[in-house]
C-alpha cells in the first residue's frame, strides 16, 4: 500500500527522523492558512499524489509570499499531474503539502528495499540525490552504495557510518546521517514496509541533515497489525474497480484493453489472457473469482467487468474443479439481469457441473455464444469485439 508524501513525513517525524516542517492542504485558503502558519520566507508547495516524478512536471512550486501560494494552490489543486510514473492518464491533484523552504547545499538519496536475491533489507544510497535512482544506476552505477542488513543485528551504527561516508556527506554531519538512517531502518521495520525511499536526503545551510521528500510503501499483507498505517489509505488514488473487487475477495487487476475476462485461477486466468492476445485481442483485465465463489460473488464480478467503460465483449472461461459451473452460470445470468448486458458475451465452461451451468444459461434468455473450447472461445470474442 502507497501513502502520501506528507504522511510519510508525518512517520518519520515520530521516528526521529527530521523533516521541514508543513501541513496538507484541501483547498486554496488551508493552504495560504498553512504558510502564514509556517511564517517562513520560503514555502513550497507541493501536489500530494501517489507517484513521483512531481518536480519535473510542475508539481512541487517555490512560492516567496502569500499571494504566490495562493497563486500555485489554486494552479495545482484540480490540476491533472502527468509524471513519468502516472502513465499518460495522469492524476488529479487533490491535496497539497504546504511545507517550509529549505535552503538545500546538496542533495542525496537513501533507500530501504527488500533484496529476494539475498533476503536482506538493503540500505542503498548515492551522493546523486534528486535524479532518479535508476536513471543514476545506469549510467554510473559505481555511484550507487548498498549495505545488506542482518535481520537479526539490524542496522549497525558502522555501517551506516561506512554509507554516510561512502556518498560524502560533510564529516561534521555523519552523526546526524547515522541517525537518520537508524530512524529510517526502524519505521522500516516497525512498519512492515516494502520501500522507503528519500529522495532528497539533504545538507541545509545551516548543517542540518533532512528529508526533503518521503516514499513509503507498506506490505498489505501485514496490514492487520498497523491499523495507524491502513488509516494513512487514500483510496481515491485507487483504482475504483479493484477497490470494489478487494470487498469480494477478488483478484482484480485493470488493464487498457477491451475484452473483459472472468475466469478461476489465477493459472488458467493467465493462460486466458495469453490466448486473446495470440488471436488479436487485448484483455482489459485480469480476474480470478477464486475457488469457491459464490453467485453473489460472481454477480459483483460480473458487474465490476461491465462498471469499465472500455469493455467491449466479455469472455468468461470456467474450469468447474472446486468451482461448480452451475454457480457460475447463476452468477453470470444474475449479473446480466441486473446490469444489462450491452456487450457480446462468450461462455466457455468445463468441469462440474457442466450441462447443469450450460442449461442455466440457454434457457436464461439471454444472449450467450456458447465456446466449445478455450481456442474457440477467444477467437470467438475477438471477432465479435472487432
Ligand atoms: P518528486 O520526487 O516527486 O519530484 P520531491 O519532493 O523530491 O518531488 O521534490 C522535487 C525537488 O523539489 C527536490 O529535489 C528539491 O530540490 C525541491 N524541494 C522539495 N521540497 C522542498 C523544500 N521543502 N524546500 C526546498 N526545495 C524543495
Ligand atoms: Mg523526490
Amino acid at each position: 500500500m502507497n501513502i502520501h508524501e506528507y504522511q510519510g513525513k508525518e512517520l518519520l517525524r515520530k521516528y526521529g527522523v527530521s523533516v521541514p516542517n508543513g501541513k496538507v492542504a484541501f483547498t486554496v485558503d488551508e493552504a495560504v492558512e498553512a504558510a502564514q502558519q509556517l511564517g517562513t520566507d520560503v514555502v513550497v508547495v507541493k501536489a500530494q499524489i501517489h507517484a513521483g516524478g512531481r518536480g519535473k512536471a510542475g508539481g512541487v512550486k517555490v512560492a516567496k509570499s502569500l499571494d504566490d501560494v495562493r497563486t500555485y494552490a489554486n494552479e495545482l489543486l484540480g490540476k491533472t499531474l502527468v509524471t513519468h510514473q502516472t502513465g499518460p492518464e495522469g492524476k488529479e491533484v487533490k491535496r497539497l503539502l504546504i511545507e517550509a523552504g529549505c535552503d538545500i547545499k546538496k542533495e542525496y538519496y537513501v533507500g530501504l528495499v527488500v533484496d529476494r536475491a539475498t533476503s536482506h533489507v538493503v540500505l542503498m544510497a548515492s551522493e546523486e540525490g534528486g535524479t532518479e535512482i535508476e536513471e543514476v544506476a545506469a549510467k554510473t552505477p559505481e555511484k550507487i552504495f548498498k549495505e545488506y542488513i542482518d535481520p537479526v543485528v539490524g542496522l549497525t551504527p558502522f555501517q551506516a557510518r561506512r554509507i554516510a561516508f561512502n556518498i560524502n556527506i560533510p564529516s561534521e554531519l555523519v552523526n546526524q546521517a547515522v541517525k537518520f538512517m537508524t530512524g529510517l531502518y526502524t519505521v522500516f521495520i516497525e512498519k512492515d514496509c516494502s520501500i522507503a525511499e528519500i529522495n532528497p536526503l539533504v545538507v541545509t545551510g545551516d548543517g542540518k541533515v533532512m528529508a526533503l521528500d518521503a516514499k513509503l510503501n507498506f506490505d498489505s499483507n501485514a496490514l492487520y497489525r498497523h491499523k495507524d498505517i491502513v488509516e494513512y489509505r487514500d483510496l481515491e488514488e485507487e483504482d475504483a474497480k479493484e477497490i470494489e473487487a478487494s470487498k469480494y475477495d477478488l483478484s482484480y487487476v485493470a488493464l487498457d484493453g477491451n475484452i473483459g475476462c472472468m475466469v478461476n485461477g489465477a493459472g488458467l486466468a493467465m493462460s486466458t489472457m495469453d490466448i486473446i492476445k495470440f488471436y488479436g485481442g487485448e484483455p482489459a483485465n485480469f480476474l480470478d473469482v477464486g475457488g469457491g465463489a459464490t453467485a453473489e460473488k460472481v454477480t459483483e464480478a460480473f458487474k465490476i467487468i461491465l462498471s469499465d467503460p472500455n469493455v467491449k465483449g466479455i469472455f468468461v472461461n470456467i474450469f468447474g474443479g472446486i468451482m461448480k459451473c452451475d454457480v457460475i452460470a447463476t452468477g453470470v445470468v444474475e449479473a446480466a439481469k441486473q446490469v444489462g448486458l450491452t456487450v457480446p458475451l462468450v461462455v466457455r465452461l468445463e468441469g462440474t457441473n457442466v450441462e447443469l451451468g450450460k442449461k442455466i444459461l440457454r434457457e436464461s434468455g439471454i444472449d450467450i455464444v456458447a465456446a466449445e473450447s478455450m481456442a474457440d472461445g477467444a477467437q470467438k470474442i475477438v471477432e465479435l469485439v472487432n
